[in-house]
């Protein structure tokens, strides 16, 4: 099949790329990916890159299991690293349970068969360090784990280029025109790229490549912390990933799992956006002190902390949140042929391949039916009352 379809899309984070190798695989579009900086700048190689099913809506499931299985494929035929360690959510309380045992039955409905409900008892049985006071059970994914999504990101960039894509670095898109014949002329640092679709996978500058459309889209950039703290003592049995928040909860956290018997991985998490709005373009860097005495604070509640601590490298990144704390993905009626890719929060990695499908569906059939339980698109009535 002729290329015909020139796609443009903006931004290499786990979004952009995952979208142009859709695209590529499907077939007969040529897809540039232009990036400002180079790929997995943004909040792709801040992440934690958990991919995990135990969510309580059908729709949550639905989509991250796409995710699941898409990061298990991916991992087995290029050599990247999934680690399958288990996640395990904390209940506080016995209506999370109740949420729990549906997410069960939901996670079933989708083939996933494995998700197991641990009361306290279960829990410090097979980790005795977690400390479950004040904790009633938790929901627990043998086969969900970790991706490290910076590696992930650059090798689906080599992938795209392998597939006869291109992914420019060191583009800063700027300007857009849409000509009479439906052509979208991109003014950037570098020229002019033309295209007939367009997709802004811009992450936590999403909202401000939108503007460039025309398009005023609600989404709230949040700053979240994560740190490594090594320790001497060597855990026997290596921690999954443990989650104390639950969604919808309106509360953040905290978060660990171990890297190595020597390594811990910690962070404070919400799906929700309770802190002040961050512009993206802030100066990222080390974790604030404030950070790291909640972690102090925390930590011992949840965990039996091993010996000979040592507080390790600290960092930052943007969760670029919508009001419902679900993506959007779709075209906006002002600017035909582009679709946006935004707003997927502490998720963006798990729900890439799913948000990748939705883009691709939209350029290439003009409408999605690929996750019926799922709707991301502008005009749905949460993102606008939330
Ligand atoms: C601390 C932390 C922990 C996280 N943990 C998890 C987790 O465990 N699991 C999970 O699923 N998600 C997690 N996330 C969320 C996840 O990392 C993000 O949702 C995801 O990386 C967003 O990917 P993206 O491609 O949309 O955006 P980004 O990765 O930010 O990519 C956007 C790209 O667009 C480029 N760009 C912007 N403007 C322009 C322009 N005008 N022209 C050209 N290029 C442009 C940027 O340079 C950037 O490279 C975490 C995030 C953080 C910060």
């Amino acid at each position: 099949m002729a290329n015909d379809r020139r796609v443009v899309i903006i931004g290499a984070g786990i979004a952009g790329v995952a979208t142009a190798l859709d695209l590529l695989e499907r077939g007969g579009s040529d897809v540039v990916v232009l990036e400002r900086y180079g790929p997995g700048f943004g909040s792709s190689s801040k992440s934690a890159g958990v991919i995990e099913t135990q969510y309580l809506d059908r729709s949550a499931v639905e989509v991250r299991n796409y995710g699941l299985r898409y990061f298990e494929r991916f991992a087995e035929k290029h050599e990247v690293a999934l680690v399958q360690s288990g996640y395990l959510r904390l209940a506080q309380e016995s209506a999370d349970m109740e949420s729990f045992r549906k997410s069960i039955n939901l996670q079933q409905e989708f083939d996933i068969t494995d998700p197991e409900l641990l009361d306290v008892e279960e829990i410090q049985r097979r980790w005795p360090r977690i400390r479950m006071d004040g904790r009633v059970g938790g929901l627990f994914g043998p086969s969900d784990g970790y991706v490290d999504s910076y590696e992930f990101t650059l090798c689906a960039a080599s992938q795209i280029v392998r597939l006869g894509g291109r992914v420019i670095n060191g583009v800063d898109v700027l300007e857009a025109t849409h000509a009479s014949d439906g052509t979208w002329n991109l003014k950037t640092n570098q020229g002019i790229y033309e295209a007939d679709f367009i997709v802004n996978a811009a992450g936590p500058w999403a909202k401000n490549v939108a503007k460039i459309f025309g398009a005023d889209l609600p989404q709230n950039n949040q700053l979240r912390p994560k740190i490594k703290i090594e320790h001497r003592e060597k855990l026997d049995t290596l921690l999954p990933f443990v989650m104390d928040y639950v969604p919808g909860s309106g509360r953040d956290g905290i978060y660990f799992r171990s890297e190595t018997p020597n390594e811990l991985f910690v962070g404070i998490h919400t799906d929700e956006s309770i802190q002040e709005e961050r512009d993206p373009d802030i100066r990222l860097g080390e974790a604030s002190q404030e950070f790291v005495d909640r972690v102090k604070e925390l930590l011992p509640t949840r965990l039996e902390t091993p010996k000979g601590l040592r507080l390790g490298r600290t960092w930052t990144g943007l969760y670029a949140i919508s009001p419902d704390n679900k993506p959007i993905v779709d075209v906006h009626p002002d600017a035909p042929g582009v679709v946006h890719s935004m707003g997927a929060g502490g998720s963006g990695i798990q729900l890439a391949p799913a948000m990748a499908r939705i883009a691709a569906d939209l350029i290439l059939d003009s409408s999605t039916n690929s996750f019926p339980n799922t709707d991301w698109s502008i005009n749905r009535s949460s993102l606008h009352t939330s």
